[in-house]
């Protein structure tokens, strides 16, 4: 199955890395793909979230008709967002009465200080240093469904943290709301950080929000984060690039251009055996994707990885061919979030081997 040699196992050295004989082989299971599933990441710690996040409760913010915290966790964030719109505006108030108590600058600062940060595939210990500093020194973080507990409890205690991100199911935030809340809180001279899972440039709509900011005059400063291509890449000992096996790769999003199941009007673009393909939110897509590379002369038995939770205690992986990819995929019911990376770097991988000797693909972290 394998189409180049093997690599020694670059990580083996590293305490972090798991060996491939510390992986547990499960069977695979009954055949179900729910690709629109709310991300775990989220919701199984959502009445610890609400919890965290109930700081609109407090202190000066406290109303004696605030709403009690709903004991079904099912309906938690339904009234977590509900119940915080008419808290933002208040907490909005007090940051504005205390910036014009302190003479308009509080600590120094100019209104309109907003950091767009990326916080990693999940990993706490693959965020930068800048990143960990200005989390650190946050008044108000805006965070979504990628974004890790972990993470998360770097928090000062002081900070109010919102959710603003978009899970099935749910009531989201929209794009339009998320902008109005970011300029109304730094013009009202908070310390703004927006959160993002992995790079906010990458698949993130980090650009949008920095337009948007930009053209309303709030200076906004980006702190890079890891992709989930380099984290979940290194994870793994993949490669990107290899000398004579990979010479460019691609990060693809398997999101449809009309939000159909048609994928990748690329498809014949990216059909390139020396090349990597790496595809974010593709889960859905892939089984016509891999149809679509095959046909374009992407040869069937090409190596490839899908990867959920990369990076984090709960990571699933399944490696197998291109061909077989979105069979063992439904079998092992992955959920977003999952990187899948197509190319024969994934051979060069110490999960390779291992998973082909194996009866079932799918590797999980014990
Ligand atoms: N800005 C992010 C990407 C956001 S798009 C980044 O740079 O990584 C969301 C997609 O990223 C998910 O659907 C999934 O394909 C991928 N992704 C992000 N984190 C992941 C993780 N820990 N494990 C697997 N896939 C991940």
């Amino acid at each position: 199955m394998a189409l180049v040699s093997k690599l020694p196992s670059i990580s083996s050295s590293s305490p972090k890395f798991r060996k491939p004989n510390s992986f547990k082989l499960n069977p695979v299971r009954s055949i179900h793909c729910t690709p629109n599933s709310p991300s775990p990441f989220t919701e199984k710690h959502s009445i610890e979230r609400y919890n965290r996040d109930n700081w609109v409760y407090k202190s000066q913010l406290e109303q004696p008709d605030s709403c009690p915290v709903a004991p079904d966790p099912g309906s938690i964030r339904d009234h977590e967002i509900a119940a915080q719109l008419p808290e933002l505006k208040r907490l909005l108030e007090v940051l504005r009465e205390k910036r014009e108590s302190t003479g308009g600058g509080e600590r120094g600062r100019g209104p309109g200080n907003v950091f767009l940060v990326g916080t990693g595939p999940g990993d706490p210990e693959l965020l930068t240093v800048k990143a960990v500093r200005v989390i650190r020194c946050a008044d108000l973080l805006l965070y979504d469904r990628l974004v890790s507990n972990e993470v998360l409890d770097l928090v000062g205690p002081d900070a109010r943290l919102l959710y603003v991100g978009k899970t099935a199911g749910y009531h989201s935030r929209t794009q339009e709301e998320i902008h109005e809340l970011l300029l109304s809180f730094a013009e009202a001279g908070a310390n703004v950080v927006r959160l993002k899972g992995g790079d906010p440039l990458v698949f993130g709509r980090g650009g949008e929000e920095m337009d948007f900011l930009q053209q309303q005059g709030i200076q906004v400063q980006v702190i890079p984060g890891i992709t989930a291509a380099s984290g979940i890449a290194a994870e793994l000992g993949i490669p990107l690039t290899h000398r004579g096996v990979a010479n460019s790769v691609r990060f693809l999003t398997g999101h449809s251009r009309k939000g159909g199941t048609d994928p990748l009007f690329v498809a014949e673009n990216a059909a390139d055996p020396d090349s990597t393909l790496v595809v974010y939110m593709g889960l859905s897509t892939l089984p016509s994707l891999a149809l679509k590379l095959i046909h374009h002369g992407l040869p069937p038995d090409t190596p490839a990885a899908a990867v959920e939770r990369g990076t984090t205690p709960q990571q699933r992986m399944v490696f197998a061919e291109l061909k077989d990819l979105a069979d063992k995929i439904t079998q092992a019911q992955l959920l977003s979030p999952t990187l899948i990376i197509i190319g024969k770097v994934v051979a060069l991988s110490p999960l390779w081997t291992q998973s082909s000797k194996e009866a079932s693909s799918l590797v999980e972290a014990r």
